[in-house]
């Protein structure tokens, strides 16, 4: 049985620099200059003051786990090879929270709270993905 291919995320013009900084092994954020938040995802303009000046800053790459689940079963056939997995929403140092998944440890020893670090693994030639491992002390 063919295992089917695990979906891409998209790319389009103002989420291309995210795209090509992870390829490079780089986690990059938007900032808006006129309010001095950070933003993520990525968008055309600031959502909190719409104001389109937006730059691409450099994230510290570390945070923590905000929440998370392990999926167990009903994992997306793409999927299955993988499970059990853990979806998670990790706070970066920055304050803006990201939808990734935490590896690198048991499913089990993930908890909210728990510090992690970002690694990235290559999904495609184009799509290398931010993923989240824990810092160990
Ligand atoms: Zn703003």
């Amino acid at each position: 049985m063919n295992t089917p291919e695990k979906p891409v995320p998209p790319v389009n013009s103002w989420t291309a620099p995210y795209w090509e900084a992870a390829r490079k092994g780089k986690l990059i954020i938007q900032k808006c200059r006129d309010c001095q938040k950070y933003i993520f995802y990525p968008r055309m303009s600031c959502p909190f003051c719409f104001s389109d000046r937006i730059e691409w800053v450099q994230s510290s790459g570390r945070g923590t786990v905000y929440t998370y689940t392990i999926v167990r079963n009903n994992a997306p056939s793409a999927f299955l090879a993988d499970m059990p997995y853990v979806v998670a929403v990790v706070r970066l140092e920055e304050g803006v929270q990201m939808m990734t998944n935490v590896v690198g440890c048991a499913p089990e020893e993930v908890h909210c709270d728990m510090p992690v670090e970002v690694i990235f693994e290559k999904l495609t030639e184009e799509i290398t993905l931010p993923k989240f491992k824990p810092v160990k002390k």
